[in-house]
């Protein structure tokens, strides 16, 4: 049974769901009026570990990954300036409709290139304004909100176990939190779950208090429960997201629905740079099309996730990504020489001998995800001395989990070349002889024909070059 830290617990709970067999799960997706940062890439490959890991143990995970398409209203982008880019695409003639949705696309195809599973469902903001509508109506309904000149606030004070996830309590709130002062608030902390629109505002909608639009958090309480119901079992995001995003989702959907809103809630560290949360306002932000552009494949950040736990904060540097991508491919190419070992095991033996193995793996995966010692793990198994088909059969089974792509490798290669094999036929003789120079110029032709020689006891054989592997290539520090 896999532990997670939770959170709210502060500990590593045992995750049981409510519902045998199924899990629900909802992750805090992006903002679509700027391109997701490898900062916010890393967040959610954090949420695909564990929902791979949950299907590895025949869970059925419903995930849900919403879309901000309302940033134009967040607060803290109008604050940092990033509507500008918006402003800019209105004056080129694109319509909201369409930045978002450009948006949307690029977020998707990074998440396609980094194996991200696919969400069961992204709902959009926009699209979902009505059940917004709903859940503030119900908090007033029930004394946990008011309304003043058309805004409704979230009353604080009413909602007692306020805090409990990020442990700010009321009475410190002020000092920690930058609260705008608004005279229509009875408390400086209470939040906005609708504002009134201002003169002259092209977005808005049509509501009980008259035309105006979402806080920021309504978004995330009134999606989830359309999607996934008024009770989840895990809740993912970035540290940043537990004050106030999630104290603040926490209490409304608790308080408009009752019950637990959220069993198991999972925040990842931050990627950082230059020793400073990553974000595209401390201008210290790559996207993943900057490092594809740069030569690096995007899994080579995968991999370079892996590396570290997701609790931990990751220093993104390039040497440390030219790392990453020169792992992998070794590990590919270990993985095709795999493919050649000729040794042969019955079923029994294969699982006599794979079982430890299998163990130490998933036991470092389900211990809250420790992903570093689970590669740890494989790289034991690359250098250990089982045979090929036990490695393959292993390599299979783990790239549930990591998500590297491996399984496509374990495969019979396809033949050599006509002319490699007449290059390697035309080295043995040199290299049997001991005339290294000749041996080698032959093995630097191999190559230049896109594979690696590889002398081993008993023959000579060459693999694939990992098309990755060309360090070469790769620019950056
Ligand atoms: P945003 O678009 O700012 O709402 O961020 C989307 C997700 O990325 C949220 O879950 C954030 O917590 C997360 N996030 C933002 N910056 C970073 C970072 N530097 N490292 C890791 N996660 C981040
Ligand atoms: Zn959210």
């Amino acid at each position: 049974m896999p532990r997670f830290f939770n959170t709210l617990t502060r500990r590593k709970d045992e995750f049981t769901s409510r519902e045998p067999g199924v899990v629900r799960m909802y992750t805090c997706g992006p903002t679509v009026y700027r391109y997701a940062h490898i900062g916010n890439m890393r967040t959610y490959l954090m949420a695909d570990a564990v929902r791979r890991l949950l299907e590895t143990q025949g869970y059925r995970v419903e995930h849900a990954k919403n879309i901000t398409d309302v940033g134009h209203m967040r607060q803290d982008m109008v604050e940092r300036g990033e509507d500008k880019m918006i402003a800019a695409a209105l004056k080129e003639g694109k319509t909201l409709d369409e930045i978002a949705a450009f948006y949307t696309e690029a977020f998707r195809s990074d998440e396609t290139k980094l194996n991200i599973l696919p969400a069961m469902v992204f709902p959009k903001a926009t699209e979902h304004v009505p059940q917004m509508i709903d859940v503030a109506q119900r908090l007033v309904d029930r004394g946990y909100a008011y309304v003043v000149d058309g805004n409704v606030y979230f009353d604080v004070a009413r909602y007692e176990k306020y805090g409990q996830l990020s442990g700010n309590q009321l009475g410190n709130l002020l000092q920690g939190v930058r609260v705008e002062v608004d005279p229509l608030k009875r408390n400086q902390t209470d939040f906005a779950l609708w504002k009134a629109a201002e003169p002259g505002r092209m977005v808005k909608w049509p509501s009980p208090w008259g035309e105006g639009f979402p806080g920021w958090h309504i978004e995330c309480s009134a999606m989830s429960t359309a999607y996934l119901g008024q009770q989840l079992d895990i809740h993912t995001g970035g540290v940043d997201n537990i004050f106030p995003h999630h104290e603040d989702e926490l209490a409304q959907s608790e308080g408009a629905f009752g019950g637990q809103f959220v069993r198991y809630w999972m925040h990842g560290q931050h990627l950082l740079a230059d020793g400073l949360k990553m974000a595209k306002s401390t201008g210290n932000s790559y996207t993943l099309s900057e490092l594809e552009a740069q030569g690096f494949e995007p899994l080579a950040f995968r991999y370079l996730c892996l590396t570290a736990h997701y609790r931990s904060r990751l220093n993104f540097t390039f040497q440390g990504l030219r790392a990453a991508l020169r792992a992998l491919a070794r590990l590919r190419t270990y993985i095709r020489s795999w493919t050649l070992d000729e040794r042969r095991l019955t079923p029994e033996e294969l699982d006599a001998v794979s079982a430890p193995w299998r163990r130490r793996f998933w036991g470092h995966v389900e211990d809250d995800l420790r992903l570093p010692d689970a590669i740890g793990e494989v790289w034991k198994l690359a250098d250990s001395d089982l045979p090929g088909p036990a490695k393959l059969d292993l390599v299979r089974d783990f790239d549930r989990v990591l998500g590297l792509d491996l399984a496509r490798l374990t495969g019979p290669l396809p033949p050599l070349p006509v002319h490699v094999r007449g290059l390697l036929e035309q080295r043995r003789e040199p290299r049997d002889r001991g005339h290294y120079p000749q041996a080698d110029a032959l093995r630097e032709s191999v190559r230049d024909s896109g594979y690696e020689v590889r002398d081993t006891a008993g023959a000579t054989v060459a693999l694939p070059r990992d098309p990755a592997f060309a360090p070469d290539k790769l620019v950056g520090t």
